[in-house]
């Protein structure tokens, strides 16, 4: 090949333009994530929420949302499983003092200021950019980094000190994978609280006894596969095995007083 000036071809003459554009488009997608709120697009501004997928929005979006149902065809997909405002949870977030944001100089172009992470993590100072991975706690909101998670094993929140279970920790913008869980887990808790909920009436008054620690211990077991779809069902089957339900002394007693 033409090298008889002893010219070599360096790599990046080889290999051009798309590698670039690739890591412009994931830094674009990065900001977008982290600064944007998933719903209406705008910036993020307190109060932020989080849905349990991970995602971050406006808490007014998410209002708005809710109010208006004929949005729910436009933004459908991205918010389909945000029911009610408990869905989702206030996020206590840390201000990174490092970040100049409106305060500080308007004329800088606002790209960079959203290199800048606004949050930080409260307990081992990571920004929040994209570039590490974050999480929230379902019950308190607090957020911080999965390093600080992972370093300092603990059964409450480094925080503000709310004790947690596996389930209610929650990555932000996590990997497909990530969210493909995190569904099955929402899916699962959305189930329990139904059946907790619902003490349907008739069928469960014949065997209204029995087996309830069982139940009980299927509750407490948070599910790390996807595969766990199949223990979601059996639960279903086993509450509706058993009956232990308010209703069912209310059903008998009515039958009891027709028939006389
Ligand atoms: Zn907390």
């Amino acid at each position: 090949m033409g090298c008889d000036g002893g010219t070599i071809p360096k790599r990046h003459e080889l290999v051009k333009g798309p590698k670039k554009v690739e890591k412009v488009d994931k830094d674009a997608e990065l900001v977008a994530q982290w600064n944007y709120c998933t719903l209406s697009q705008e910036i993020l501004r307190r109060p932020i929420v989080a849905c349990e997928l991970g995602r971050l929005y406006n808490k007014d979006a998410v209002i708005e949302f809710l109010l208006d149902k004929s949005a729910e065809k436009a933004l459908g997909k991205a918010a389909s499983h945000i029911k009610s405002i408990k869905n989702v949870t206030e996020l206590r977030l840390s201000d990174n003092p490092a970040w100049e944001g409106d305060r500080g100089n308007t004329k800088g172009d606002k790209h960079d200021d959203l290199q800048r992470a606004r949050f930080i993590c409260p307990v081992v100072g990571l920004e929040m950019n994209g570039r590490h991975r974050f999480c929230f706690l379902r019950c308190c909101g607090c957020v911080f980094s999965e390093r600080a998670l992972k370093e300092i094993k603990a059964e409450v929140c480094h925080t503000c000190g709310a004790a947690f279970q596996e389930d209610d920790v929650i990555v932000l913008n996590g990997t497909k994978e990530d969210v493909e869980v995190l569904k099955t887990r929402m899916e699962e808790r959305r189930l329990r609280a139904k059946l907790e909920k619902k003490p349907q009436g008739h069928q469960k008054l014949k065997q209204r006894s029995l087996k309830k620690p069982a139940l009980i211990l299927e509750r407490r077991k948070p599910t790390p596969l996807p595969g766990a779809q199949v223990g979601a069902t059996a639960a279903v089957q086993a509450a509706g095995n058993q009956s232990l339900c308010p209703g069912g002394t209310a059903v008998s007693g009515r039958e009891n007083s027709s028939s006389s």
